[in-house]
């Protein structure tokens, strides 16, 4: 039985799918006009665990994830300019629609390898707004006709006063946002009332994707692409849906009006949020100018995984605080992790031992509770730790140990830490390990041998020895 924090009813539910064992499961994407950042990524991990825990009992999960290339506007309301124009312009290139696919195109690249790289699995289906625009017209036509939005001289507007639920999912306080002083209404009617549909006029003129639709030439506003393409692929209703906790008052609030405004059903079965990656207090945002990147990561001489390792430590509802302190020591906890398995491989004392049969068996019975429950990743880690301790402790005794049963069974809980446990082979050096090394191997022939020297040192302080010889550099991993 896996339980799941539904961001609906603001409680841990018992998690049924709509149809048996299959999981239709929506995740928003990535707003490609710059480098996702550790902040967004830490999102997809944890949309990735949620994966892999529903697929590590047997669950078959349809994944769908869309790619905003138009209609994202600086504030996630409707004003603001769209984030790809303005990308455009801090990147020197000319106000064209080659250039911004151009630019979706490198972004949505780089994020492929990002996804890649923290061993994140892709969705079976990606989806880009830009090649679905006619499939939005529709959705809007079907919510105007069950009268659940207008048109004004600038746009089509949902009209939320008609959707009494609007305010359910963010516990919204409709009446204090009623229109003051400081709400610019424009031509809306309510103050949470969203653009469907944008029309090449005023503030918009000059917008550089426009589509010719019933209502004039323009382009369709950023909520309208996740219900559009949420409902495509997987039905009018599906199991879950996720994203960061910042989509809940509005992009997932007039996400979920607009699919009952088509549908005239409840659209998602659960709600699921990640909590924020901050920095210094702050949330990491592109906006605030205190992102960091994997880019930015792998530069300071970590691996995606040892990144990967530091976000399964934090519950996924809870706030993270990056620093560069935590990641070395995620990196230190990592590398026990997989010097265990190195020294379980090599141990030659396999004579059975039911006692620690019996403890690895109840090792799995606590994994698997605490990963069905609310996905508590940060428990789980700490019962194989736990655990690595006393196998540890007969290793330096000894004594005999069911190693393939220990190896199998750890091998299996990657399935959802993702770790690459299994790729730890002896003599064969970790995917973070070779490449310090190749960096180190390009800084010596560039003559760069400070840089050489401080990377010898760095992997010598975490038991890796390298040695130089004819044939190229050798390495041998301290056990
Ligand atoms: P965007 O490209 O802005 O739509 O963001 C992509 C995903 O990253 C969304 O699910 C956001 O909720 C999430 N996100 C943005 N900033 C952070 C952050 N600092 N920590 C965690 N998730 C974030
Ligand atoms: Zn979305």
């Amino acid at each position: 039985m896996i339980k799941l924090f539904n961001t609906l009813s603001r409680k841990k539910e018992v998690f049924k799918p709509l149809k048996g064992k299959k999981v239709g499961l929506y995740t928003c994407g990535l707003t490609v006009y710059n480098y996702a950042h550790i902040g967004n990524l830490r999102t997809y991990l944890f949309e990735d665990i949620l994966r892999k825990t529903l697929e590590y009992f047997g669950y078959k999960v349809k994944q769908v994830m869309n790619i905003t290339d138009v209609g994202h506007l600086t504030s996630d309301a409707d004003s603001g300019e769209d984030k790809m124009q303005k990308a455009i312009i801090r990147e020197g290139l000319d106000m064209s629609k080659e250039s911004l696919l151009i630019l979706a195109d490198k972004y949505t690249k780089t994020f492929k390898e990002n996804l890649n790289d923290l061993n994140i699995l892709e969705p079976q289906v990606w989806c880009k707004a830009t090649e679905h625009i006619d499939d939005m017209i529709t959705f809007i036509k079907l919510i105007i006709s069950h009268g659940f939005a207008y048109e004004t001289e600038d746009a089509v507007y949902f009209d939320t006063i008609k959707y009494a639920d609007y305010p359910k999912l963010a516990r919204l306080d409709i009446c204090g946002m009623e229109p003051g002083k400081r709400v610019e209404l424009g031509t809306k009617k309510n103050p949470t009332d969203f653009a469907l549909w944008l029309k090449a006029v005023g503030k918009n003129k000059n917008h550089i994707m426009l589509w010719d639709s019933p209502w004039g030439m323009g382009f369709p506003g950023w909520h309208i692409e996740c219900s559009t393409l949420s409902t495509k692929y997987l039905g009018k209703q599906f199991d879950i849906h996720c994203g960061g906790i910042d989509h809940i008052p509005v992009h997932h609030t007039n996400e979920r009006a607009q699919s009952y405004g088509a549908f005239s059903v409840e659209p998602v079965k659960y709600w699921l949020h990640g909590a924020f990656l901050v920095i210094d207090k702050s949330k990491m945002a592109k906006s605030q100018g205190n992102f960091i990147t994997l880019r930015n990561v792998k530069e300071k001489g970590y691996s995606p995984l040892d990144l990967r390792y530091l976000y399964l430590t934090a519950h996924y509802r809870k706030t993270l605080n990056f620093s560069w302190p935590s990641l070395a020591f995620a990196q230190e906890s990592y590398t026990k992790l997989k010097e265990f398995i190195l020294r379980l491989l090599d141990y030659k004392e396999i004579k059975g031992n039911e006692n620690v049969v019996k403890m690895t068996e109840e090792l799995k019975l606590k994994f698997d509770k605490a990963i069905s429950d609310d996905l508590n990743i940060p428990k789980a880690l700490s019962y194989i730790f736990d655990f690595i301790k006393e196998i540890n402790g007969l290793m330096d005794k000894k004594e005999g140990l069911p190693t393939e049963e220990i190896g199998d069974t750890i091998f299996a809980f990657d399935k959802v830490l993702g770790l690459k446990l299994d790729q730890v082979k002896e003599g064969e050096v970790p995917d973070e390990i070779q490449h310090l090394i190749t960096e180190r191997e390009e800084a010596r022939l560039a003559g760069d041998f400070k840089k050489s020297d401080q990377i010898r040192d760095k992997l010598k302080s975490e038991g890796v020895e390298l040695k130089d010889t004819e044939n190229g550099t050798k390495v041998k991993i301290k056990k």
